[in-house]
């Protein structure tokens, strides 16, 4: 009867411990995730940062005019929904109508919006295996089902692997990290043969030099095409993406935006983006500047024993023939110049360097010359 007894407090008395460990025990709630890591922003005083593709120059003087002549009055009213002047600044860039425009905070936003607009036919999206490392943090978040088609040996996407049954297609044109282009006629079949789902094509490198689908928007309904400020147009900070597509499906992305938070583009955002668009002669000249610089340094990167496939971004995916990137990335590092090193399958002998200034380029490369010279 004894035994009985205690052995029932004991129970009890366990009972209530569970009860005190389920309460305090919170990480029970929380999702399971892996997010997206980004590339560090370290803030040494003679650093050369080429880790995150950011441009290297300020941006326009317009943007500079806007802030300066920014009346904080406006602060106090909510901003328009749909980014107001700053959709209309795009829409007349690019000679569509603002209703075919979605804008965003950054287009990891508007790429995280597409995600959860389109991808939601419970059958398998398709991106390349080396690809922007999003694409999987955001799949897995909204519980989408993907499938990986490999790059070929020299990193090209595969059309083929694309003509097949799917519940969506997202890929970069140029592709990151590999800064390969796709030719435009390959991404237009893809699309073409595609009219069942949506093919989104990422060109956030899209104006170093390679072809956008935009124009192909006006022929196809399932096509979306995504740009952002962050690196043509010197505006990482600002946030600032877009997408252009058919209107069906700009409705569609802002009614997702709209079940989720309303105001994403705030007054000044939408201000300052608009003079940056508006001014259209520092765009080009600022691209065409970080061009030349992409071209020398794949000639001094060549010299150096480097091979890489052809960028048409503003990086450059480099592996040295003697020298393991992990090697090099970890010399640079001490030296404060800051490039980016992906510890991942197939790619783990790469090194991605944005393209900087002249400048800043001549002094990663007299460092890798010195370096270099006591490996080979
Ligand atoms: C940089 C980048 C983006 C996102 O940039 P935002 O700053 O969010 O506009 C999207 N896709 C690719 C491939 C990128 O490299």
């Amino acid at each position: 009867m004894q035994g009985e007894q205690l052995y029932r407090q004991k129970m009890l008395r366990l009972d209530a411990d569970e009860g005190v460990r389920k309460t305090t025990d919170l990480s029970k709630n929380f999702r399971k995730i892996s997010p997206y890591v980004a590339g560090e922003q370290p803030k040494f005083a003679d650093q050369i940062k080429l880790n995150t593709n950011e441009n290297p120059y300020p941006p326009s003087d317009k943007v500079t005019e806007f802030l300066e002549n920014f009346n904080r009055d406006e602060l106090k009213l909510y901003p328009d929904t749909n980014g107001g002047e700053l959709t209309q600044a795009i829409a007349d860039y690019y000679g569509v109508d603002a209703s075919r425009v979605f804008v965003g905070v950054g287009s990891d936003d508007v790429l995280a919006m597409c995600f959860m607009a389109f991808f939601n036919s419970g059958r398998e999206v398709l991106f390349p295996d080396i690809t922007y490392s999003f694409y999987p943090v955001w799949a897995n978040l909204f519980n989408v089902k993907y499938r990986t088609p490999a790059l070929d040996e020299n990193f090209k996407i595969v059309k083929e692997d694309y003509f097949c049954e799917n519940g969506g297609i997202v890929f970069p044109n140029p592709n990151a990290p590999t800064g390969v282009e796709m030719p435009l006629a390959d991404v237009e079949e893809i699309v073409s043969r595609n009219s069942g789902s949506v093919v989104i094509v990422d060109e956030a490198y899209v104006d170093f030099g390679a072809h956008s689908a935009l124009e192909l928007t006006n022929k196809y309904k399932n096509l979306v095409v995504v740009q952002t400020f962050s690196k043509s147009r010197s505006l990482a900070g600002l946030r600032v993406g877009f997408a252009v597509a058919d209107n069906a499906l700009i409705k569609q992305l802002r009614a997702v935006k709209d079940s989720y938070n309303s105001y994403t583009i705030n007054r000044i955002t939408a201000g300052a983006g608009a003079a940056a668009v508006k001014d259209d002669e520092y765009f080009k000249s600022t691209v065409e500047r970080i061009v030349k610089t992409r071209e020398n340094a794949k000639n001094t990167l060549w010299e150096l024993g480097f091979t890489f496939p052809d960028s048409k971004s503003n990086f450059i995916f480099a592996s040295h023939k003697s020298v393991s990137a992990k090697e090099i990335f970890e010399a640079l590092r001490e030296k404060h110049i800051f490039v980016r090193y992906f510890n991942l399958p197939r790619i783990d002998n790469y090194l991605r360097i944005t393209v900087g200034t002249d400048r800043e380029m001549k002094i990663l490369f007299d460092f890798l010359a010195e370096y270099l010279k006591d490996k080979a």
